[in-house]
């Protein structure tokens, strides 16, 4: 299936390259080598899915920084489509069952209950971090989600949130303040300017060679809202105007010169008005085994319960589209088999959400599947080692570690994929309306 997809992919890349629609730059032929850099700034825009790219449009900022760099529009990230997971990806090159993220959500030791998979030790490969640090180069993350500070502060010289700026930032917006939706949202959209500003303030300050950016806004505003909401268009225009302000800036001052951005999201968001009870399911069918909630995914862990039974009973439950053994033949083709995963992985059918009912109002929108809307996203370079105007075969997150490597001059990392392969073409259809 996944197969036939890229083909079909690939083929409709074709038909719109040579119906001359692929880029809009003149006759000049588009260099496809890679460049370096002195510095790589990894910009997350969270959950900022290839879907809302025609809503923001072809005169948006990010469009036209895809023009002025390389992209690819249809990207994926890797499953589970979630943050702490992708993030891991971006930063070790490996999928979720390599690098052991698996999911924001594990089981804590007690067997009963669950924790944010976002402490280092967790991480079970070598990170770019660690990569650039080993040879002499500094490493930064800035980012308005303080649990991406917390997993990847092991060799991270300068780490800010907006819980812990540093003392040259301006204070930010603490998301756990806000009392009303209306609240929740205004504050979402400052919090993600600081992380735009901050981000320039510390590049300028600290000059790392290495950075780790995430923008939280669209994530949030997508979950709390919807992805189809006038909150997330408001939300996304907000973004990128602060992006287009950062990137001015940026070349203004000459720092683009010896500055690749690397812009990508860490999935996508599908729309979701329904729950699934997966913890009192479990507990009242099969008191034995413990169960994990997390978006679009579930996880349940056996503990002696019988596999087939659980099976038997979530594939009749209503809005469950696929649940799976975590060694499975299916684990494997989604990257995620672990001995040291769940024993079983649930995926929800869209509209769907692993949440207890009374919670689902607060949620308009969630990921995790690896339905396209939860796994298609952008990938666009622009800046010092990149060409512009030049297009990027279609990949996926596992690319940006090696295509870092690449860029820093960093040698000795050992990766699943290779960094990207760049095309004399773009195709930037996405952005139409
Ligand atoms: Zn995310």
């Amino acid at each position: 299936m996944k197969k036939i997809l890229s083909i079909l992919i690939v083929c409709a890349r074709a038909v719109a390259m040579m119906a001359g629609c692929a880029s809009s730059n003149s006759n000049a032929p588009v260099s496809t080598e890679l460049g370096q850099s002195e510095h790589v700034v990894i910009l997350v825009l969270d959950a900022l899915s290839s879907s809302y790219l025609s809503k923001m449009g072809p005169k948006s900022n990010l469009a036209k920084i895809a023009q002025a760099g390389a992209c690819v529009l249809d990207a994926q990230c890797v499953y589970p489509s979630h943050t702490l997971t992708n993030h891991a990806t971006i930063m070790t090159g490996a999928s979720s069952g390599a690098h052991g993220i698996i999911g924001n959500v594990r089981l804590a030791e007690d067997g009963v209950t669950t924790i944010k998979s976002k402490e280092p030790e967790m991480i079970q490969c070598e990170t770019i971090f660690e990569l650039a640090k080993a040879q002499g180069l500094k490493t930064a993350v800035v980012s308005g989600k303080n649990n991406l500070v917390t997993l990847f502060s092991k060799d991270c010289d300068v780490g800010t949130s907006n819980v812990r700026p540093l003392s040259y930032l301006k204070d930010a917006p603490n998301l756990d303040n806000a009392e009303t939706n209306e609240d929740y949202y205004e504050m979402n959209l400052e919090l993600a300017d600081w992380v735009f500003e901050s981000l320039y303030t510390v590049l300028e300050t600290e000059a790392p060679n290495l950075t780790l950016v995430n923008v939280q806004s669209s994530d949030y505003i997508g979950h709390r809202f919807g992805p189809e909401s006038e909150e997330m268009n408001t939300c996304l225009k907000r973004i990128d105007k602060a992006l287009g302000k950062f990137y001015d800036k940026m070349k203004k001052s000459g720092m683009l010169d010896d500055t690749t951005l690397i812009i990508v999201a860490d999935h996508g968001m599908t729309s979701s008005d329904k729950a699934i009870n997966l913890n009192v399911l479990t507990m009242m069918n099969f008191p034995g085994a413990a169960a994990a909630i997390d978006g679009r995914t579930g996880y349940i862990w056996l503990n002696d319960t019988d596999e087939a039974e659980v099976i038997a009973f979530f594939e009749n439950t209503e809005g469950v589209a696929s649940i799976f053994s975590g060694t499975s033949e299916i684990a494997q083709e989604l990257g995620v088999a672990s001995q040291d995963g769940p024993d079983l992985i649930l995926n929800s059918e869209a509209g769907y959400v692993f949440l207890p009912q009374p919670m689902i109002d607060e949620y308009h929108g969630q990921h995790g599947s690896p339905d396209d809307s939860d796994m298609i996203i952008p990938m666009i370079c622009v800046g010092g080692g990149i060409p512009a105007g030049a297009g990027i075969e279609v990949t996926d997150l596992r690319a940006v570690a090696p295509l870092v490597c690449k860029l820093l001059g960093i040698s000795g990392g050992e990766f699943e994929i290779s960094e990207p392969v760049l095309l004399p073409q773009q195709d930037l259809s996405a952005f139409k309306k």
